[in-house]
């Protein structure tokens, strides 16, 4: 095989090369649907056990300033109540009913507060209790898909790793012209380097190759580009043939 014509079959194994290594590599940034439902779901479910356990803290620290305000209540209509047996008119009898009413209204007040929010925690536990045990289960039911992926990806980063040294070893065959041309191309035309010539044309672009041209590369005893796109043109049959 002439030079010529086993840099040509040498730059279609390694356009075969880099097409798979950006196959894995798109890939790998895409996660399945599946995956992508499951973390999105995840996180969804991680926010409201985050916002239910916010809540939560809010409820207790205003319960403990509902209870102080109740100490506070029943403190003062115990020193009315006492009061209430030393008075010596009836104005200051008015007077100290009257703070008395108010301290009863207010105590009254703090402990129904005190209960709506005991309830409420108590259904906020109860559904926080309840939510991280079954994140649990979940957890293990998804582990089996998340397992699948991440291993997976392991595999791809193998694959783009063997490729790219098997890519450096095919490299290092062409002549340096070649290899520059190639670098060049792979570089300038989004990682296609190469394009088939199929029916008469450059399966990239679709410019159609002029017949003394399809066969010269029918022929690949030298470098033919399309007219066009630039990009080294082949046949898959002569690839066939002289490999
Ligand atoms: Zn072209």
């Amino acid at each position: 095989m002439d030079s010529a014509q086993h840099d040509l079959t040498t730059m279609v194994l390694l356009q075969g090369l880099y097409d798979q290594i950006a196959n894995a590599l798109a890939e790998r940034q895409t996660p399945p649907p599946e995956v992508r439902e499951l973390q999105e779901a995840s996180k969804q479910r991680q926010r409201e056990l985050e916002e239910l356990e916010q809540k939560l803290e809010d409820h207790q620290g205003e319960i403990s300033e509902v209870k102080r305000k109740e100490s506070e209540c029943q403190i003062e209509l115990e020193h009315f109540q006492k009061q209430k047996g030393m008075v010596t008119n009836e104005r200051e009898f008015t007077a100290v009913i009257s703070e008395i009413d108010y301290a009863t209204k207010a105590l009254q007040e703090n402990s129904d507060r005190r209960h709506e929010l005991e309830a409420e925690i108590q259904v906020m536990s109860d559904d926080i209790t309840e939510r991280r045990g079954s994140r649990e289960d979940e957890e293990a039911t998804q582990n089996e898909v998340v397992t699948a992926w991440e291993d997976r990806k392991a595999e791809l980063k193998n694959i783009v790793h063997d490729h790219a040294r098997q890519a450096q070893e095919l490299e290092a065959q062409l002549e340096p012209k070649n290899r520059a041309r190639f670098a060049r191309l792979l570089k300038s035309k989004g990682g296609s380097a190469l394009a088939e010539v199929l029916d008469g044309s450059c399966s990239l672009c679709h410019f159609a190759l002029r017949p003394h041209l399809q066969q010269r590369v029918r022929r690949a005893q030298e470098i033919i580009v399309c007219e066009h796109c630039y990009r080294v043109l082949y046949l898959a049959e002569m690839e066939e043939s002289n490999s």
